[in-house]
C-alpha cells in the first residue's frame, strides 16, 4: 500500500464524460469516472453522493477500467440505477 498515492487521491467525484450504453434493453448514459489507484488490488474514487471512497476490483483487466455496478448505498444516487465506468488516471498508470 502506497500511502503517498492515497494522498494525491481527490476528495471529489471527476467525471469524464458519459459513454451511451445498454442495460436491459434500454440505453443510458453511463458517467465516465477518474479512478485512481489506492493499492496492489483495488482502484478507488471519492463518490460525491455517498461521501466516501468506493473500492473496486484490479482484476478485472489489470487495471480496473470498464463498466462496474455502483457502490453507492444510497438510491438518489445518480450512479445507483447505471453504475458508471471506471476509468483510471493515466498520471497513475506510469
Ligand atoms: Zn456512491
Amino acid at each position: 500500500m502506497n500511502t503517498q498515492l492515497n494522498q494525491l487521491i481527490p476528495k471529489k467525484t471527476i467525471i469524464l464524460g458519459f459513454e451511451k450504453h445498454y442495460l436491459k434493453n434500454k440505453c443510458y448514459n453511463i458517467p465516465i469516472i477518474q479512478s485512481f489507484i489506492c493499492n496492489d488490488f483495488q482502484v478507488c474514487f471519492y463518490c460525491n453522493f455517498c461521501l466516501r471512497f468506493h473500492y473496486h476490483g484490479r482484476s478485472y483487466n489489470g487495471i480496473g477500467d470498464g463498466h462496474r455496478s455502483c457502490h453507492c448505498a444510497l438510491q438518489e444516487s445518480p450512479f445507483y440505477q447505471t453504475g458508471y465506468i471506471l476509468k483510471l488516471n493515466q498520471e497513475q498508470t506510469q
